[in-house]
């Protein structure tokens, strides 16, 4: 299986969400699967979320793990067909083109190659719906009781120009509300005002700070009040505001440990609820697993890159848990630059590099 021609075929499968469910997508990448021999079951969080699991029998596995949404297109137009999976210049076209139908190609390929072989250990892909809207389809199979399986480690195919990159952050979004009693705005007195409660959160907030020491790669955590609303007409005092928080967490950072101590620093008149809650992670760059992910790529590429980190919380967020906590490496073929892009692009030589290099860890692992 070509991973350039097996990409395009994936880009011109629409697969936005939420207005194209997957389905057809994991049916494709399921089937192929499926007639190299892999044991493929199929996961629906919601009808047609299809998330597929492919495993071939052995034990300690290696996991390869990507997912098959993508986020829309954005207001500007596209010089090239997003579902077009047009070639040009050595640049793959499309939506998903970098995150990360190309990643989930490339490891599609090395997995029906590596079936051919006799291996000593198991391999299982874990292909999933929903990563951009928080991970939902890897949370949906790490809560169905046996769809994962085990594995000792992990590559997930985000978009990092191949270079193996051993940790990120982990995104905490909190919905913040404060309540009040509305009256007319000409007896104040009268209400309580939501909004001026809700003022006193934000100072508070942009007041935090993180009693961890930082991570040496990821750095500090940060936290950023995004949205802010309150008030339905200037006349009258009002009795709801709600706040948007984003934190991004570091690894060492536990997130219902921070979520306490957010709440007793806000108090009581506000109610805080996660809206998405990924823990970070973290390899240590020196892991043997880390290392055979490096050896692998300057076999391939000849140039032996240092690991890196990424900005994005990627699925390894609930998958490296549900495993766990097993080494994981994000690796795959998509520019991380290029995500969620307008005329989103990939490098054709990466992706063709990108099927010899999990094939090369894969063996690697069988062999240890
Ligand atoms: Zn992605």
């Amino acid at each position: 299986m070509n991973a350039v021609e097996l990409t395009r075929e994936l880009v011109k499968i629409d697969t936005i969400i939420p207005a194209s469910p997957e389905r057809p997508c994991a049916e494709r990448v399921g089937k192929l699967l499926e007639d190299a021999g892999f044991a493929v079951s199929r996961h629906e969080f919601a009808p047609g979320r299809t998330s597929v699991v492919a495993r071939r029998a052995g034990a300690d596995a290696l996991c390869l793990a990507g997912h098959i949404d993508t986020v829309p297109l954005g207001a500007a137009k596209w010089k090239h067909d997003p579902f077009g999976g047009e070639l040009s210049a050595g640049l793959l076209y499309g939506r998903g083109s970098s995150d990360m139908k190309s990643g989930v190609a490339a490891m599609v390929a090395a997995a029906l190659d590596l079936a051919r072989m006799p291996l000593r250990k198991g391999l299982v892909l874990v292909i999933v719906a929903g990563e951009e809207t928080g991970c939902e389809g890897a949370a949906h199979l790490a809560r169905t009781s046996g769809a994962l399986g085990t594995a000792g480690a992990m590559i997930v195919g985000e978009p990092t120009g191949n270079v193996p990159v051993v940790g990120h952050k982990g995104a905490l979004w909190l919905r913040a509300v404060t309540r009040g009693v509305t009256a007319h705005g000409s007896m104040p007195e009268k209400g309580v005002n939501a909004v001026v409660k809700a003022a006193r959160a934000v100072l508070a907030l942009a007041a935090w700070k993180f009693d961890v020491a930082p991570d040496p790669l990821l750095g500090h955590p940060t936290l950023n009040v995004g949205t802010f609303q309150g008030g339905l007409n200037v006349n009258s005092v009002p009795d709801q505001a709600v706040i948007g928080v984003d934190i991004r967490t570091i690894p060492a950072q536990r997130h219902a440990e921070l979520r306490k101590r957010l709440q007793d620093a806000l108090g009581g008149d506000v109610e805080i609820e996660p809206i998405v809650d990924l823990e970070g992670i973290r390899t240590a760059e020196d892991h043997p697993f880390v290392q055979s992910t490096i050896d692998a790529v300057a076999q391939v590429t000849g140039e032996r890159p240092k690991p890196g980190t990424a900005t994005y919380f990627t699925d390894a967020s609930v998958l490296t848990p549900a495993y766990g906590g097993i080494p994981t490496v994000v690796l795959g073929p998509g520019e991380m630059a290029l995500c969620h892009q307008t005329d989103e692009h990939c490098r054709v030589e990466r992706v063709e590099q990108a099927v010899e290099i999990y094939s090369r860890i894969a063996r690697a692992w069988c062999e240890a």
